[in-house]
């Protein structure tokens, strides 16, 4: 056994407290050390975190960033969502494996320097885009690739290999990226300015009934897309039984195509910090949780000292603005590469230390949530709207928006427009506005809500950005007249299908079904009947799913088939017979042959 692993592992866990429940903390830190979580490495931590070595192999196998397969010392992760598609990844991916000699999921053979693929991360709008640990390059082209795959490989320190810096926050010491925040337009609630303390010393003159009731007044609705009321959520986790609660905030905007939360965590953090410590104070909560995906680790050291400021403010800690009692504090939890814990409960079960397993419900997070105790989940927009109500009181926030959306909308505009990035509109805008605005012309579909909500056409653009209309948890994808929106609905399929934790068999089995068979209509191999089965079986798998991911993944199918049916009726073949051409005998049995050993006397 490797002495200097063993010293790593124990000094990782001794700095989490050897606090099982700091698992993902554990499994992060020695990975960042070693490369990888080897399977030497994962006995080690059972021992010094006194549990199973199964429940660290579960931790590890789950999450996209972590690996019992150690890595190169630099990890080079290029974004394939849609729009990094359109804007040309395939050639940044050819040009880094050109240069570094290997293919995508492989390491250099020195060991020094990983390729390989990841799911969206966050910048939709400066695309093509990629990690390099956490060093985020946007607006790439191949002659960055070769740049910078040259200079790792002449031993370069991967962070000093940008040539500039983005604007606001993103050049400020503690992130140093080039990321640009693309706000294109600023609305009062969520851009405006803000004092931080005005909102918090409003709420704590009140007492936290009276807070949740301005919550109810303003109608506020959470910004994830469910659209549930924070007023009713809050007044549910302050009403539970348990003398611990806690507040949660969803920064693990993973639904592709989405980055306005990013923009918040770069520019307004201090806004979601205010409205993280009120919703403390309504519930009755003493701690805080910011769940931060793995993809925005590069904006983490910026938001400590936020929280450090706030500290020294006297807006975070004892006695919260004056306020005898009111004790609240925040942490940061890092997530390690899964979009489903962008789903409530599967959040809850990896700030536990467990894979993101989505939780059975009821119980619901305002009943029994983090450690099994009331916890409120919101996430990063909700919070702010949250400090903005008490700031400016309830009214001032329901007068904007529609009747049954009040307030404004951040919206994460890409694709095929001039103007990407991030627009504060207020609820009831007209997408045909929305188009206007980014300056996308002759605009053949759109995704509204990401792969998990709806494609829309032409026909559709009169419709509004709302939750009784078009729902939105912000995510705006513009495709234009030379884009397959098959081929889109089928990418969408492909992220399912890997992003689906498994636990359920209509997800886990049917949208590889449902992924299959669009792909063979793609092939031009559609037969007669295939709409109706791609219709019954999305239906089946959206009703007897367990989770979210499950209840809205074969959307990009169902919505495609709903407004471009066409684009499905031209590619289905005339019948021949009873034959069904699309099933290979020899294909089918191949497995079986495989692992029998055996060969079928009929084929
Ligand atoms: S619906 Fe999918 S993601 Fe949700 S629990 Fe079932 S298998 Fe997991």
């Amino acid at each position: 056994m490797s002495e200097s692993l063993e010293s790593i592992v124990k000094s990782v866990c001794r700095s989490c407290g050897n606090d099982r429940a700091r698992m993902m903390d554990v499994v992060r830190g020695v990975q960042e050390q070693t490369g990888g979580v080897t399977s030497e490495a994962m006995d080690l931590i059972a021992g010094e975190l006194s549990t199973q070595r199964i429940e660290v192999e579960s931790v590890v196998s789950f999450y996209s960033f972590l690996s019992s397969r150690p890595k190169g010392q630099v990890v080079i992760r290029l974004c394939n969502d849609v729009i990094d598609k359109i804007k040309g990844v395939d050639r940044i991916a050819q040009a880094f494996c050109q240069e570094l000699g290997i293919e995508m999921g492989q390491t250099t053979p020195d060991g020094r320097i990983t390729l390989e693929w990841t799911a969206c991360i966050g910048m939709s709008d400066q695309a093509p885009a990629c990690l390099v640990n956490d060093e985020v390059f946007t607006r790439m082209n191949t002659d960055m690739a070769r740049e910078i795959a040259a200079k790792l490989k002449g031993g370069a320190e991967y962070f000093k290999l940008k040539h500039e810096l983005g604007d606001g926050n993103n050049a400020d010491e503690l992130v140093h990226s080039m990321v640009i925040n693309n706000i294109r337009k600023a609305g009062p609630i969520i851009c405006g300015c803000m004092e931080p303390g005005a909102a918090i010393r409003n709420a704590v003159a009140m007492t936290p009934q009276e807070v949740i009731r301005d919550m109810k007044t303003s109608r506020l609705r959470g910004r994830g897309g469910a659209g549930f009321p924070t007023g009713m959520k809050w007044d549910f986790t302050r009403g539970a039984q348990g003398a611990t609660k806690y507040v949660l905030c969803n920064a693990d905007e993973g639904e592709p195509g989405t980055f306005k939360d990013r923009v918040i965590l770069t520019e307004q953090s201090d806004l979601m910090f205010e409205g993280m410590t009120i919703a403390g104070y309504a519930i009755g909560a003493r701690e805080g949780i910011v769940y931060l995906r793995a993809e925005y680790a590069y904006l983490r050291r910026l938001l400590e000292r936020t929280l450090s400021e706030r500290r020294a403010k006297g807006l975070l800690g004892k006695n919260i603005a004056g306020k005898q009692g009111f004790d609240f504090d925040i942490r940061i939890q890092m997530g390690a590469g899964a979009y489903i814990c962008g789903e409530e409960t599967s959040l809850i079960s990896s700030c536990e230390g467990l894979r993101g397993d989505p939780k059975t419900r009821p119980p619901f997070p305002a009943q029994k949530g983090y450690m099994g105790c009331p916890s409120t989940v919101n996430n990063v927009e909700t919070f702010c709207c949250a400090a903005r109500i008490m700031e400016k009181g309830p009214g001032w926030f329901a007068q904007m928006g529609s009747k049954g959306s009040p307030g404004t909308k951040l919206l994460s505009i890409s694709g095929d427009c001039m103007m990407p990035g991030v627009y504060e509109v207020p609820f009831g805008v007209k997408l045909s506005e929305v188009l206007e605005m980014a300056g996308a012309e002759d605009t053949q579909a759109v995704q509204v809500g990401g792969p998990s909500g709806q494609m829309v056409g032409k026909a559709e653009f009169g419709r509004t950005i709302c939750y009784d209309d078009l729902a939105t948890g912000g995510s705006i994808m513009i495709f234009g007249p030379k884009r397959n929106v098959l081929e889109i609905a089928n990418e969408f399929m492909e992220f399912f299908c890997d992003e689906s934790c498994g636990y359920c068999t209509p997800c886990r089995v049917g949208n590889v079904l449902l992924e299959q068979r669009l792909n063979a209509i793609l092939d031009g191999k559609g037969e007669p009947g295939d709409i109706e089965y791609l219709e019954d079986l999305g239906k089946t798998v959206k009703l007897a799913s367990r989770c979210g991911l499950g209840q809205t993944s074969p959307n990009p199918i169902l919505t495609t088939i709903k407004n471009f049916r066409g684009e499905y009726e031209k590619r289905l073949k005339k019948p021949e017979g009873e034959m069904i051409r699309r099933f290979n005998i020899h294909e089918a049995l191949s497995d079986a042959k495989a692992i029998t050993g055996r060969q079928s006397t009929l084929y």
